[in-house]
Protein backbone atom coordinates (compact mmCIF):
# COMPACT_ATOMS: atom_id res chain seq x y z
CA UNK A 1 0.00 0.00 0.00
CA UNK A 2 1.02 3.81 -1.12
CA UNK A 3 0.08 5.93 2.13
CA UNK A 4 0.83 9.36 1.36
CA UNK A 5 0.19 12.54 4.02
CA UNK A 6 0.00 15.93 1.84
CA UNK A 7 0.95 18.23 4.25
CA UNK A 8 1.09 21.94 4.17
CA UNK A 9 -0.55 25.02 5.14
CA UNK A 10 -4.13 26.00 4.05
CA UNK A 11 -4.10 26.95 0.19
CA UNK A 12 -0.41 25.08 -0.19
CA UNK A 13 -2.18 22.96 -2.56
CA UNK A 14 -3.06 19.62 -0.80
CA UNK A 15 -6.37 19.16 -2.30
CA UNK A 16 -5.49 20.22 -6.01
CA UNK A 17 -2.13 17.77 -5.77
CA UNK A 18 -4.44 15.03 -4.34
CA UNK A 19 -6.67 14.83 -7.10
CA UNK A 20 -4.41 14.14 -9.97
CA UNK A 21 -2.38 11.84 -7.46
CA UNK A 22 -5.82 9.45 -6.88
CA UNK A 23 -6.40 9.56 -10.67
CA UNK A 24 -2.71 8.68 -11.37
CA UNK A 25 -1.67 6.37 -8.67
CA UNK A 26 -5.64 4.55 -8.29
CA UNK A 27 -5.28 5.83 -4.27
CA UNK A 28 -8.04 6.58 -1.96
CA UNK A 29 -8.35 10.25 -0.94
CA UNK A 30 -9.49 11.34 2.18
CA UNK A 31 -9.92 15.04 2.79
CA UNK A 32 -10.79 15.59 6.72
CA UNK A 33 -11.90 18.95 5.35
CA UNK A 34 -14.49 17.72 2.60
CA UNK A 35 -15.77 15.08 5.20
CA UNK A 36 -15.98 17.97 7.96
CA UNK A 37 -17.83 19.94 5.23
CA UNK A 38 -20.25 17.06 3.86
CA UNK A 39 -21.40 16.48 7.64
CA UNK A 40 -21.88 20.20 7.45
CA UNK A 41 -24.15 20.31 5.01
CA UNK A 42 -26.26 17.33 6.20
CA UNK A 43 -26.69 18.74 9.37
CA UNK A 44 -25.49 16.25 11.41
CA UNK A 45 -24.69 16.44 15.32
CA UNK A 46 -21.05 16.46 13.89
CA UNK A 47 -21.44 19.20 11.63
CA UNK A 48 -23.10 21.11 13.98
CA UNK A 49 -19.90 20.89 16.36
CA UNK A 50 -17.15 21.43 13.35
CA UNK A 51 -18.60 24.46 12.18
CA UNK A 52 -18.24 26.32 15.14
CA UNK A 53 -14.42 25.41 15.26
CA UNK A 54 -14.10 25.88 11.17
CA UNK A 55 -15.65 29.36 11.94
CA UNK A 56 -12.83 30.18 13.97
CA UNK A 57 -10.54 29.17 12.04
CA UNK A 58 -9.66 26.51 14.48
CA UNK A 59 -9.02 22.82 14.90
CA UNK A 60 -11.38 20.44 15.79
CA UNK A 61 -10.30 17.94 18.89
CA UNK A 62 -7.86 15.37 18.42
CA UNK A 63 -9.77 12.75 19.97
CA UNK A 64 -13.34 13.47 17.38
CA UNK A 65 -11.11 13.86 14.05
CA UNK A 66 -9.41 10.55 15.04
CA UNK A 67 -12.13 9.03 15.48
CA UNK A 68 -13.44 10.33 12.46
CA UNK A 69 -10.57 9.23 10.33
CA UNK A 70 -10.55 5.61 11.58
CA UNK A 71 -14.11 4.88 10.83
CA UNK A 72 -13.73 6.67 7.08
CA UNK A 73 -10.66 4.34 6.79
CA UNK A 74 -12.54 0.98 7.88
CA UNK A 75 -15.79 1.83 5.98
CA UNK A 76 -13.60 2.06 2.75
CA UNK A 77 -11.21 -0.94 2.69
CA UNK A 78 -12.04 -2.04 -0.25
CA UNK A 79 -11.31 1.67 -2.25
CA UNK A 80 -8.62 2.22 0.06
CA UNK A 81 -6.41 -1.40 -0.51
CA UNK A 82 -3.77 0.51 -2.80
CA UNK A 83 -3.29 3.31 -0.43
CA UNK A 84 -4.76 6.33 0.88
CA UNK A 85 -3.85 10.04 0.19
CA UNK A 86 -3.90 11.73 3.57
CA UNK A 87 -5.71 15.55 2.52
CA UNK A 88 -5.87 17.27 5.82
CA UNK A 89 -5.23 14.80 8.24
CA UNK A 90 -2.79 14.97 10.45
CA UNK A 91 -2.77 18.56 11.98
CA UNK A 92 -1.02 17.71 15.15
CA UNK A 93 1.38 15.94 17.02
CA UNK A 94 -1.21 13.51 18.90
CA UNK A 95 -3.09 13.26 15.31
CA UNK A 96 0.40 11.96 14.10
CA UNK A 97 0.72 9.39 16.69
CA UNK A 98 -2.65 8.02 16.41
CA UNK A 99 -2.36 7.76 12.73
CA UNK A 100 0.79 5.65 13.06
CA UNK A 101 -0.74 3.63 15.35
CA UNK A 102 -3.92 3.03 13.58
CA UNK A 103 -2.20 2.13 10.32
CA UNK A 104 0.19 -0.59 12.60
CA UNK A 105 -3.23 -2.41 13.35
CA UNK A 106 -4.52 -2.51 9.73
CA UNK A 107 -0.64 -3.83 9.07
CA UNK A 108 0.26 -0.73 6.92
CA UNK A 109 2.17 2.32 7.42
CA UNK A 110 2.78 6.06 5.99
CA UNK A 111 5.13 5.80 2.91
CA UNK A 112 5.50 9.17 3.05
CA UNK A 113 4.80 12.60 3.67
CA UNK A 114 4.81 15.11 1.01
CA UNK A 115 5.16 18.99 2.32
CA UNK A 116 4.04 21.38 -0.21
CA UNK A 117 6.32 24.77 0.58
CA UNK A 118 4.55 28.15 -0.25
CA UNK A 119 5.09 31.68 1.39
CA UNK A 120 2.83 33.24 3.29
CA UNK A 121 1.71 35.78 1.12
CA UNK A 122 0.96 33.36 -1.89
CA UNK A 123 -0.94 31.87 0.61
CA UNK A 124 -3.78 34.62 1.77
CA UNK A 125 -3.78 35.42 -2.23
CA UNK A 126 -5.09 31.97 -2.95
CA UNK A 127 -7.34 31.67 -0.05
CA UNK A 128 -9.16 34.89 -0.55
CA UNK A 129 -9.71 33.70 -4.19
CA UNK A 130 -10.67 30.77 -3.35
CA UNK A 131 -12.95 32.44 -0.96
CA UNK A 132 -14.64 34.61 -3.62
CA UNK A 133 -15.01 31.54 -6.66
CA UNK A 134 -16.07 28.37 -3.90
CA UNK A 135 -18.01 30.86 -1.29
CA UNK A 136 -16.13 28.60 1.46
CA UNK A 137 -17.01 30.34 4.97
CA UNK A 138 -13.68 29.88 6.13
CA UNK A 139 -11.64 31.71 3.35
CA UNK A 140 -12.08 35.43 4.41
CA UNK A 141 -9.34 37.72 5.96
CA UNK A 142 -10.49 36.73 9.63
CA UNK A 143 -10.21 33.30 9.99
CA UNK A 144 -7.80 33.05 7.29
CA UNK A 145 -5.11 34.79 9.57
CA UNK A 146 -6.31 32.67 12.16
CA UNK A 147 -5.89 29.46 10.13
CA UNK A 148 -2.36 30.40 9.13
CA UNK A 149 -1.79 30.92 12.55
CA UNK A 150 -2.87 27.51 14.23
CA UNK A 151 -0.80 26.42 11.03
CA UNK A 152 2.69 27.83 12.84
CA UNK A 153 2.13 26.88 16.61
CA UNK A 154 -0.23 23.56 16.19
CA UNK A 155 0.69 22.26 12.87
CA UNK A 156 3.86 22.59 11.32
CA UNK A 157 6.16 20.90 14.09
CA UNK A 158 4.69 17.78 12.38
CA UNK A 159 7.63 18.65 9.44
CA UNK A 160 10.64 17.80 12.12
CA UNK A 161 8.29 14.90 13.79
CA UNK A 162 8.19 13.12 10.15
CA UNK A 163 11.76 14.31 9.28
CA UNK A 164 13.55 12.92 12.45
CA UNK A 165 11.62 9.40 10.60
CA UNK A 166 12.90 10.17 6.77
CA UNK A 167 9.92 10.48 5.91
CA UNK A 168 9.50 14.63 5.01
CA UNK A 169 10.31 15.38 0.89
CA UNK A 170 9.63 18.94 1.03
CA UNK A 171 8.74 20.11 -2.37
CA UNK A 172 8.44 23.41 -4.17
CA UNK A 173 4.05 24.68 -3.97
CA UNK A 174 4.58 27.14 -6.55
CA UNK A 175 4.62 28.20 -10.35
CA UNK A 176 1.07 26.35 -11.31
CA UNK A 177 -0.55 22.87 -10.41
CA UNK A 178 0.97 20.94 -13.16
CA UNK A 179 4.61 22.26 -12.63
CA UNK A 180 3.96 21.39 -9.05
CA UNK A 181 2.45 17.90 -10.05
CA UNK A 182 6.11 16.80 -11.89
CA UNK A 183 7.50 17.93 -8.62
CA UNK A 184 4.97 15.27 -6.61
CA UNK A 185 5.13 12.62 -9.33
CA UNK A 186 9.28 12.57 -8.77
CA UNK A 187 9.07 12.14 -4.91
CA UNK A 188 6.14 9.28 -5.59
CA UNK A 189 8.30 7.52 -7.73
CA UNK A 190 11.45 7.67 -5.31
CA UNK A 191 9.11 5.96 -2.61
CA UNK A 192 6.57 3.71 -4.04
P1 LIG B 1 -9.24 22.06 5.20
O1 LIG B 1 -10.32 21.84 4.21
O2 LIG B 1 -8.26 20.91 5.30
O3 LIG B 1 -8.54 23.38 5.01
O4 LIG B 1 -9.95 22.11 6.64
C1 LIG B 1 -10.90 23.12 6.95
C2 LIG B 1 -11.09 23.18 8.46
O5 LIG B 1 -11.57 21.92 8.95
C3 LIG B 1 -9.83 23.47 9.27
O6 LIG B 1 -9.55 24.85 9.37
C4 LIG B 1 -10.21 22.86 10.63
O7 LIG B 1 -11.08 23.71 11.34
C5 LIG B 1 -11.00 21.62 10.21
N1 LIG B 1 -10.12 20.44 10.07
C6 LIG B 1 -9.84 19.76 8.91
N2 LIG B 1 -9.00 18.74 9.14
C7 LIG B 1 -8.71 18.77 10.46
C8 LIG B 1 -7.87 17.99 11.31
N3 LIG B 1 -7.13 16.98 10.85
N4 LIG B 1 -7.84 18.32 12.64
C9 LIG B 1 -8.56 19.33 13.14
N5 LIG B 1 -9.36 20.11 12.39
C10 LIG B 1 -9.44 19.85 11.06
Amino acid sequence: MLNIVMFGAPGSGKGTQSEVLIKTYGLFHISTGDVLRDNIKRGTSLGKTAQEFINKGQLIPDELMVDILASVVDDNKEAAKNGVIFDGFPRTIPQAEALETMLEARGTKVSGVIGLDVPEEILIGRLLNRGKESGRSDDNLETITSRLEVYNNQTSPLKDFYAEKGLLHMVKGTGGAEVVFERVKKVIEAIR
